[in-house]
């Protein structure tokens, strides 16, 4: 094998991050312990050789799944080191109009669905946003990955832990929150800034947040890559009002695309994802630390992008457009699988109130 001078030093790096890499022994919901269900799982996401155990929770009440040896925190700028959540978000001019008829149904849909600016939107519009809510894919990511299931408020303030290069954020403040994110990488939230966000380097832990100050609090895919889940969303409890709700969304460990592909699955995503939840584990972990009102719930979000991911892992095969037709397919049936009541999505949603 013959590696290019930044393949060596990243390959290098990542023996590195993985011989210091600490021992993690019991499930970081319910403490028992596990065993290994998939083995040297490699890291997808950088040119790197290294692998990773990953272990289930042997409590048949929990289940969870975890890497059982994690990179030290003085490591994790390397093992970030180009993940999404540090890119510029530039948009290529070929995308723009896209995004704009995307925009336009959107605005159309809120309209119609949350009666949000209804007043700038005439009937077409408000027609045709209900029409495109139909699009399997569109609903998931606008309900999910846009709105995190909160309804728009104007003025009301949200805290978005995690919140990287303010991708989310963005979305909110448009919905009308007045919202403030915070995030440790320090890369990642320059591009946040220059977006004029308004966003906090470090953890709930350090920041210190005042009692009660948020109306809301979201968490997309940030559960997942934290060392103490339970200190963290005690902290989220403690700056939350009374009246608040928190939402997060996380990969589901009992879904379609685990199902099929095992080792494969994409959101493994080791050593990056320090556990994987379920709706069993995540509504304990929710109502140990004093949440209440728990709902979970399951979707369709980036379900195509696993499944195409996945089967070109479990083929070892470059991608083909094939496999974008095979991820379509495996997201129509497991759309249809949660119509039916089977709640297989490859994304888990919590809401939650205290
Ligand atoms: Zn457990």
């Amino acid at each position: 094998m013959t590696f290019t001078i930044a393949e060596y030093f990243c390959e290098n790096m990542n023996s590195t991050v993985r011989s210091r890499a600490e021992k993690v022994s019991n499930c970081l919901v319910c403490n028992s312990i596990g065993s290994v269900i998939y083995s040297q799982v490699k890291d997808r996401n950088s040119k790197s050789e290294s692998s990773w155990d990953i272990e289930k929770c042997s409590n048949k009440n929990c289940n969870t799944l975890w890497i059982n040896r994690r990179p030290i925190p003085t490591d994790l700028a390397a093992i970030y080191q180009g993940y999404y959540t540090q890119d510029p978000q530039t948009i290529p001019f070929v995308t723009v109009l896209p995004k704009k008829l995307s925009q336009y149904f959107c605005a159309g849909y809120l309209s119609a669905k949350y009666d949000f600016e209804k007043d700038s939107v005439g009937f077409l519009q408000n027609f045709l946003g209900q029409l495109s809510s139909i699009r399997i894919n569109w609903k998931a990511r606008v309900d999910s990955a846009e709105m995190m299931y909160l309804k728009p408020q104007r003025g009301c303030r949200l805290l978005d832990v995690g919140c990287g290069n303010g991708r989310l954020m963005k979305h909110l403040v448009k919905r009308g929150w007045s919202a403030v994110g915070c995030d440790p990488d320090i890369h990642a939230l320059e591009l946040a800034k220059q977006a004029g966000l308004d966003v906090l380097q470090g953890n709930m832990e350090s920041i210190n947040f005042p009692d009660s100050e948020f109306h809301a609090i979201t968490m997309s895919h940030v559960i997942e890559h934290l060392y103490n889940p339970k200190k963290t969303l005690t902290e989220c409890a403690r700056v939350m009002r009374a009246d608040g709700i928190i939402s997060i969304t996380t990969p589901n460990s009992q879904s379609l695309g685990r199902w099929l592909f095992g080792a494969s699955w994409f959101p493994l995503d080791p050593p990056r994802h320090f556990f994987i939840l379920n709706r069993k584990s995540a509504f304990r972990i929710l109502s140990e630390v004093g949440f209440r009102e728990i709902t979970i719930f399951t979707n369709t979000h980036e379900a195509h992008h696993y499944f195409r991911r996945g089967i070109m892992d479990k083929l070892n095969k470059p991608y083909h457009p094939v496999h974008t037709i095979f991820g379509r397919v495996c997201q129509l049936i497991e759309w249809a699988m949660i119509i039916l009541g089977i709640e297989i999505g490859e994304e888990l949603v919590i809401l939650a109130r205290k």
